[in-house]
């Protein structure tokens, strides 16, 4: 299995674990603890924006686009699957 490792796509910027998201709603808290998904009004959240004030850029991202190495591992279950596939037809 391949690794996964949560940066900025533009800076770089790798989250470190603090609550620096804050949703529509209020709720402040750290958005890769639940994959976007504000853990108070269960609103799935898109974008992720970069974190100026802890060492990131301004950037607004897809939040799956912060996520290396995920391309690399669908298309490694993709493969897995075919290969699957082939044995049960
Ligand atoms: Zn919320
Ligand atoms: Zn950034």
């Amino acid at each position: 299995m391949s690794e996964i490792k949560i940066c900025c796509p533009k800076c770089k910027w790798e989250p470190d674990g603090g609550e620096y998201w804050q949703c529509d709603c209020g709720h402040i808290w750290d958005t890769f603890k639940t994959i976007a998904r504000c853990p108070a009004c269960h609103k799935q959240h898109q974008y992720t924006a970069c974190v100026p004030h802890a060492g990131g850029c301004e950037a607004h991202s897809l939040h799956l686009d912060w996520y290396e190495g995920l391309d690399k591992i669908i298309e490694d279950l993709k493969e897995e699957v075919l290969e699957n596939q082939e044995v049960f037809i």
